[in-house]
């Protein structure tokens, strides 16, 4: 059903959930994806979902402050995972706060949606809010200790606000005195030595200098201690500069280790909340969720779909959500209604026509409405269905060491051994990886197991006609088709399901239009008329026999080029009978009947029937 990746390249492009992914955060959007693989089987909670969305499409200014709200909250799930084991980082806890801030606006803007609904229609809504607090003492540790942009790693220092803890202000105090001390330094040096040029520098393996550029070299005083040579200039220290490095670097050195210390503290702080955390992450995860249902069912003009238990899917006016987005408005919408009277619905029609497209659009539907999401119909009533098993296309899986049929029969055979009654079955051309003889087969005897053993919704479409007839034994089968306008030789689909068989396929037609050349098409053409005129059982008779049996039926060789009609002649006549018709061909060719009379035909004829014999 391609419910969360397209089955082309595996992305998530022209899945069901590219549809409906309009998530900030990406929580919500994995929540979206678990959603999806997990449809719920609960009426209520399925409800529950249904009248948030619903109440978010009635209120849309609402809807969006709270969507730009969410657009800035953090995975913080991530987060509480990494605060559990111990690795998370001055960053990550800025990211936590300032998403933990955003609780009270949200909290004001649901209570805001939440003012004049009835209870029971905000059972969902009400919840997720009730959870969306955060102990005060978490909150207030958070909010005022750390820096406005908390560095990544923890060693850097920089990670707590002046004013929150007093050894620290007192640290920090001594290491600005020194940078300012630095600075007035630089500025009386140049005045003493009249070197503008002057300047203190650090690096790390040096420490503190002052360095002097070539030119100015003659004017540097006793004093200064030479530390190392550049290419620029010289470099030295000077013993009051030495004692303000030691004081300055001791200073930022303790300032670094009592903020780590500081750091491991407030993360041990924070361990037990991490619960919390995840809990009010998870309830911003369904808002999220929630609100991109909402958009989308705004955007794309979905419906609320009634949910029921009984054993019914009606839908009016049915689109395939990814189809339809991408056809835009050319999309032929559809209905389809199971309920007890017909509970399988046999679908024929022509290739190309939008059979497996019909059948995914049910499933789909039936996915979202189970969701809680709406649904691109105009109207739908979804029974809850308690398992959706389908079995679209065929594909090898070689590596595994199967074969397309393999592979089929083995995913029919899952399908049979595991619906119940309340499953919904898509079956798209099953049988078809096999003779069609064999085929057809095991096509009927699968169809007829779904229909008394399991008794479930089921879509079946087939390419074997034959099957259609089957409606006569059952009440619960009906047919259905899709349509199509002939116009000589051309086909034009029209994508509308209607009731009643299809007759044919049309598998030509749609040959001719992905090209296949005119000359080949036609061949098709007349293989397929000798096969409707006469079709003998080629176990039962010999070739010769079909050959006689053909001539019978009015059959007429003249359809085949001279060629082949040699090559069939002599494949289906023994070699003796061959020279002797060869002979009787060649004398009635030469024979001149407009001067023979009536009687003298006679006797040729008779001569020609000995010569037969
Ligand atoms: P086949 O028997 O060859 O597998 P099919 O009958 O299953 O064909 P689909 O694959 O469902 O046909 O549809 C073929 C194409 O027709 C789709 O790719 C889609 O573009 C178009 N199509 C199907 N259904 C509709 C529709 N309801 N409205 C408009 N276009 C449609």
């Amino acid at each position: 059903l391609e419910l969360v990746q397209n089955s082309k390249d595996g992305t998530v492009a022209g899945s069901l959930l590219s549809v409906l992914n309009r998530t900030r955060s990406i929580g919500g959007m994995r929540l979206l994806r678990d959603w999806i693989l997990k449809p719920v089987i609960n009426k209520n909670q399925i409800v529950a979902r249904q009248d948030a969305v619903e109440l978010m499409l009635k209120n849309k200014l609402s809807t969006e402050k709270l969507a730009s709200v969410i657009k800035y909250i953090t995975d913080f799930e991530r987060i509480a995972a990494r605060i559990e084991l111990g690795i998370v980082s001055p960053r990550e806890l800025g990211a936590l706060r300032d998403s933990l801030k955003q609780l009270p606006a949200l909290r004001n803007i649901l209570e805001n949606l939440l003012s004049d609904v009835s209870p029971e229609k905000s059972v969902l809504l009400k919840r997720l809010m009730a959870g969306l607090q955060v102990s005060s003492e978490v909150l207030t540790d958070l909010l005022s200790s750390l820096q406005e942009n908390p560095p990544t790693l923890n060693r850097e220092g920089s990670i707590f606000i002046d004013g929150w803890n007093e050894e620290l202000d007192h640290i920090r105090t001594i290491r600005r005195k020194g940078h300012s001390w630095l600075s007035e330094l630089e500025a009386s040096e140049r005045s003493k030595t009249g070197i503008s040029s002057l300047k203190i520098k650090y690096n790390g393996v040096q420490g503190y200098f002052i360095e002097v550029t070539k030119t100015h070299i003659d004017k540097v005083p006793d004093y200064y201690v030479k530390k190392q040579s550049t290419v620029s200039g010289e470099r030295y220290i000077t013993p009051e500069l030495k004692k303000m490095e030691d004081e300055v670097l001791s200073a930022e050195s303790r300032e670094n280790e009592l903020e780590l210390h500081l750091f491991n503290e407030l993360k041990e702080k924070l361990k037990p909340y991490c619960l919390q955390f995840r809990s009010i992450y998870s309830r911003l995860c369904v808002l999220d969720v929630l609100i991109s249902f909402a958009e989308v069912a705004d955007l794309e003009g979905y419906v609320r779909p009634k949910i029921v238990e009984e054993k019914v899917l009606d839908i009016v006016a049915g689109r395939h959500p990814v189809v339809a987005q991408l056809l835009k408005g050319t999309f032929i919408s559809n209905s389809l209604k199971l309920d007890g009277k017909s509970q399988c619905v046999m679908l024929t029609g022509p290739n190309m026509g939008g059979k497996s497209t019909y059948l995914r659009q049910a499933g789909l539907i039936v996915v979202m409405a189970q969701i809680g999401s709406f649904v691109p119909a105009e109207e739908a009533t979804v029974g809850i269905v308690d398992k959706l098993f389908d079995r679209m296309g065929s594909s090898d899986d070689l590596l595994e060491g199967e074969s397309t049929f393999m592979v089929e029969m083995r995913e029919a055979s899952h399908i049979v051994t595991n619906a119940t009654e309340r499953s919904l079955l898509l079956i798209d051309e099953i049988g078809r990886g096999t003779a069609t003889s064999d085929g057809r087969a095991i096509a009927r005897a699968i169809l007829e197991w779904v229909i008394e053993k399991i008794n479930c919704r089921t879509l079946f479409a087939t390419h074997f006609h034959e099957l259609t007839e089957l409606d006569c034994y059952s009440d619960v089968l009906s047919n259905l088709s899709v349509g199509v306008v002939e116009d000589g030789d051309d086909v034009l689909f029209t994508h509308e399901i209607k009731n009643g068989p299809a007759n044919r396929s049309y598998g030509l037609e749609v040959a001719k239009l992905a090209g296949l050349p005119q000359a080949l098409v036609n061949r098709a053409r007349e293989l397929l008329n000798e096969d409707k005129a006469t079709s003998f059982d080629k176990n039962k008779y010999t070739h010769k026999q079909i050959a006689e049996k053909k001539v019978e039926a009015g059959y007429q060789y003249e359809m085949f080029s001279p060629l082949v009609t040699e090559k069939i002649v002599e494949k289906v006549v023994e070699p003796a009978d061959y020279n002797k018709l060869k002979d009787i061909v060649e004398s009635i060719k030469k024979t001149n009947l407009n001067s023979m009379t009536p009687l003298d035909a006679l006797n040729y004829l008779n001569d020609i029937q000995k010569q037969a014999c």
